[in-house]
């Protein structure tokens, strides 16, 4: 007989990993369990790129802002891990990815006998149990069903894959988030290797960090190929890093912006845009500017990036991808071939526009049990729980997938993470008694 959980989370990165740390530290005995569809703990592994580094201030870790003596913190992990010296001895403002990625791991390892890994969540359903009660359903790609009182859906956002580019199956174009694990498999293809074997030409879409640090990890990896970086908007463009919109990202925040009109909503999300999207960290513009600068000056320039451009038409051939594009300001048309693409386009949020999802992938077998505002959001409330239409729908969560009702706070990074997971907790812990 499957057993019945308290509460089922379904991923097991940052978000529901701050939650299980929650859990233990606030001393609540529910009856949790994760399941993962990697086989093991990482963070980001398709993007673990040489020399990048975190985003976020690393004391915003999984634990810090709400228990600042809890043993998982980062600066713990450094200490544990016997380099906490020669780490702030390091000349780099933001830590590695790759050590965050280490701390990341060492904490999901402590919470192992809570988690299933490589079970992929394929199914949300709600049932009733031999009491008569609801509870939700939930099968694997394994065959296993599970079932819970309460679901948290942490399984981060959707990549978003743009026009024309939705309509191809090919290996040869792909999301960042497949990066390592695809370049190894163009490897195989004989698309994409060392030496004799590198690339002609490749493209990169986007403006983002990402697609800034892709740009010159490509430059370092196939220093023989043409990278060219295409940017929708006019040119590649700085965060905004002014501490003043940095507060965007303070729990206060996240409540001001929670109570405020659709409207003023979609103001405010213009202004803070430039904090996390369309735009990259000084340090990685400086770089990639310099290089492009010093292959002119050598005259062998390999890394471009054209601005106002937009990918209109894409042919995948034998001799790899073809593009028609678009000089938006002109309206001049040019033809781009490259032996692969990656595509550094960002991700879904929840709401009804086309570039959004309505609900969560998982929700999508459930979601007429669940309430949507007049524009067509999603409705949740402050404590993350999606607002049920009926009262006895059992409780659904989502953690890390807010940024439309809670604000930019919650556009899947660490910022607030470990603040959310304690409303999370705190909640569950009430509506199970
Ligand atoms: C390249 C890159 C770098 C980033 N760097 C930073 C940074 O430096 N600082 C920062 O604050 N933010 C950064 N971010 C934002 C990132 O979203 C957060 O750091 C963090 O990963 C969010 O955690 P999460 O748990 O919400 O989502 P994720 O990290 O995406 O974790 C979700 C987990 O759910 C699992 N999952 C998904 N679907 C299922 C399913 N159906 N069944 C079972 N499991 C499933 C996934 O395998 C994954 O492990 C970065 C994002 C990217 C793409």
């Amino acid at each position: 007989m499957t057993r019945c959980h308290d509460v089922l989370g379904i991923g097991f990165g940052p978000a529901n990993l701050a939650l299980a740390i929650a859990l233990e530290e606030e001393g609540h005995d529910l009856d949790v369990h994760f399941l993962e569809s990697r086989p093991g703990p990482s963070w980001q592994s398709a993007m673990m790129l040489d020399g990048s580094d975190i985003q976020n201030h690393p004391v915003r870790d999984l634990v810090s802002l709400r228990n600042p003596r809890s043993r998982y913190s980062f600066i713990n992990y450094l200490f544990e891990n016997g380099r906490l010296l020669e780490h702030l001895n390091v000349p780099m403002e933001f830590p590695l990815r790759k050590d965050y990625a280490r701390y990341v791991t060492w904490a999901a390892g402590h919470f192992s006998r809570l988690v299933d890994y490589g079970v992929q969540v394929t199914g949300v359903a709600v049932d009733v149990d031999a009491e008569g009660r609801r509870i939700y359903t939930v099968t694997t790609s394994t065959g296993d069903t599970h079932q819970a009182r309460a679901l948290v859906i942490g399984t981060g956002r959707a990549p978003f894959i743009p026009e024309p580019f939705d309509e191809v199956d090919s290996p040869r174009v792909f999301h960042l988030t497949r990066y390592l694990p695809a370049l190894q498999q163009l490897e195989e293809l004989g698309v994409a290797g060392e030496g004799e074997k590198s690339p002609r030409a490749v493209t990169v879409i986007g403006g983002s960090q990402s697609a800034v640090e892709l740009t010159l990890d490509l430059a370092r990896r196939f220093p023989r190929a043409k990278v060219t970086t295409l940017v929708r908007s006019l040119t590649l463009r700085q965060k905004d890093t002014s501490p003043f919109s940095e507060e965007g990202y303070f729990p206060d925040f996240t409540d001001y912006y929670y109570r405020a009109s659709r409207e003023r909503k979609d103001d405010i999300d213009t202004f803070m845009r430039l904090t996390n999207y369309s735009s990259a960290d000084g340090d990685v513009l400086r770089e990639l500017y310099r290089l492009i600068y010093e292959q002119r000056l050598d005259g062998d320039q390999k890394v471009f990036v054209s601005g106002s451009r937009q990918v209109r038409e894409i042919k995948v051939l034998e001799d790899g991808v073809h593009l028609g594009v678009e000089e938006l300001n002109t309206g001049e048309s040019e033809e781009h071939q490259a032996d692969f693409v990656v595509l550094a386009t960002g991700f879904r949020d929840l709401g009804p526009a086309a570039h959004q999802e309505r609900v969560p992938a998982l929700m999508r077998g459930i979601a007429d049990d669940f309430s949507f505002d007049s524009h067509g959001y999603l409705a949740v409330g402050p404590d993350y729980e999606v607002q049920p239409l009926g009262a006895d729908t059992p409780a659904l969560f989502l953690n890390g997938l807010c940024e439309s009702s809670h604000g930019i706070g919650d556009a899947g990074s660490f910022s607030l993470l470990s603040l959310r997971a304690k409303v999370i907790a705190e909640s569950l812990r009430k509506r199970l008694p």
